[in-house]
């Protein structure tokens, strides 16, 4: 028998092995998935619970219903990876034998890497929303609230999806103005980038968006510091920014594990061929979603995108046929801009988002790179198609994994 481990059964991983069983003939492949919790969080809807949209039971499920039943769960921490002998440690000592790896661990959140963050006032004055418990102590101390100064702060790129902390800051602007307590906020988004975006037609796009709500933006904070007591953000060059409530996304780094296996970077990120997903340095490991080294935004969709081509190349791999550099970078992202409507862009390595529209060409229903009260609609929607499609490897009617650039205004 041959041995295919996926470590990280989060979204990557859950549509990999779904995708993988319709390519490999389980006769002859085990297919062993290790996690090392069984909590499948939808991670979008952490930006909701903060504003009472979302309640915790819509976000969180067992991750073993979404895990076909050839497949066999490990419950339990990796502690290394051994590539030159192809072994899988686990924290409880014990050894998996692998012929064929999938590393799919996402990246988690790094508050401590800012000095001076977790010191004072964490989780009473700064909170982070990437996680479930700082989305839900997030909730508490903005219904309490009196007003004052909410920054939305970005340490350093890159971070799982980077639009993010726009939305928070809309949905902000729209949760202050329904509680009539708009005029007593004011919301300043803080970034280490020049812009609101990296591309230049969404950048453009959504700072209009951000000034027509009254969002001012910081640019070019390389952030230094964060003294909890003053409540102020310092930069390398000694601006600071006063706070009243800090909402953070801390710096975004891969797994430990990749680190203590010598298989990352300096942020432990995995290098990957960005058009195969096989791993630079071992041809039998493929990465997939958050835990790449890819130049293309940390997201569900990608990690989506890319578990159906990884499975073809894995079951091309393991039939001895050369792979498909088939992976383009498709991206796509709904921005909730508050007041009931939201932005779609739609984008690959090559192609930024532009004007057009989705699924279809000329048709959609969506529009891109416009403010729709439909956009919102189905950004809402994306949570029941999340659990009852995506996860499951099931086809999403006219989404395609690579870009469809028919129809765009480039
Ligand atoms: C606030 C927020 C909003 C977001 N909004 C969107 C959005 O609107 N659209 C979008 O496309 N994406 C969005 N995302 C991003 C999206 O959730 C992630 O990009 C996606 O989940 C990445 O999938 P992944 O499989 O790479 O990692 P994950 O889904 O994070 O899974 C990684 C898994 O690996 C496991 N793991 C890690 N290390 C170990 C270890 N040592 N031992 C055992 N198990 C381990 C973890 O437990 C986890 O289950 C958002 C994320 C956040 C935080």
């Amino acid at each position: 028998m041959n041995h295919l481990v996926v470590l990280g059964a989060g979204t990557g991983g859950t549509v990999v092995v779904n995708r993988l069983l319709r390519h490999i003939d389980t006769m002859s492949w085990n297919v062993t998935i290790i996690d090392e919790s069984d909590k499948h969080f939808y991670q979008p809807g952490f930006l909701f619970i903060p504003f009472g949209m979302y309640e915790p039971k819509d976000i969180v499920k067992s991750k073993r219903q979404f895990l076909p039943r050839e497949v066999r769960f490990i419950q339990h921490g990796i502690e290394e990876i051994k590539p030159t002998v192809n072994q899988v440690l686990l924290k409880d000592g014990s050894v998996l034998h692998y012929d064929v790896l999938v590393i799919a661990t996402g990246v988690k959140i790094a508050p401590e890497m800012v000095p001076g963050l977790v010191d004072s006032g964490w989780y009473e004055e700064a909170f982070d929303f990437y996680t479930f418990e700082g989305a839900l102590q997030l909730s508490q101390a903005l219904r309490n609230w009196k007003g004052g100064q909410l920054v939305v702060h970005i340490a350093e790129m890159p971070i799982k999806c980077p639009i993010a902390p726009l939305e928070f800051s809309f949905l902000a602007d729209w949760y202050f103005t329904k509680r009539g307590k708009r005029d007593d906020v004011e919301i300043i988004l803080v970034t280490p980038l020049p812009g609101v975006f990296t591309k230049a037609r969404a950048n453009a796009a959504l700072q209009k968006l951000l000034d027509e709500k009254r969002i001012r933006v910081v640019t070019d904070f390389y952030t230094e510091r964060v003294d909890g007591t003053e409540r102020k953000l310092y930069d390398y060059s000694g601006n600071s920014v006063s706070y009243d409530i800090l909402v953070t996304v801390p710096p975004n780094t891969g797994d430990t594990l990749i680190a203590r296996s010598g298989l990352g970077d300096e942020m432990n990120y995995v290098p990957t061929d960005k058009h195969t997903l096989q791993s630079k340095n071992y041809e039998n490991i493929f990465v997939i979603g958050d835990a790449t080294d890819l130049p293309i935004s940390k997201a569900g969709s990608v990690a989506h995108f890319q578990a159906e081509l990884l499975a073809e190349n894995i079951a091309r791999y393991i039939n001895k046929k050369p792979l498909e550099p088939s992976y383009d970078g498709h991206a796509n992202c709904f921005i909730e801009s508050g007041h009931g409507k939201a932005v779609l862009i739609d984008f690959n390595y090559e192609i930024e988002p532009s004007e057009g529209h989705f699924p279809l060409p000329y048709i959609g229903p969506l529009s891109l790179l416009r403010e729709t009260r439909l956009n919102h609609y189905a950004k809402l929607a994306s949570r029941h198609l999340y659990w009852n499609v995506i996860l499951r490897g099931l086809p999403i009617p006219f989404v395609t994994a690579r870009m469809n650039p028919r129809g765009r205004k480039i």
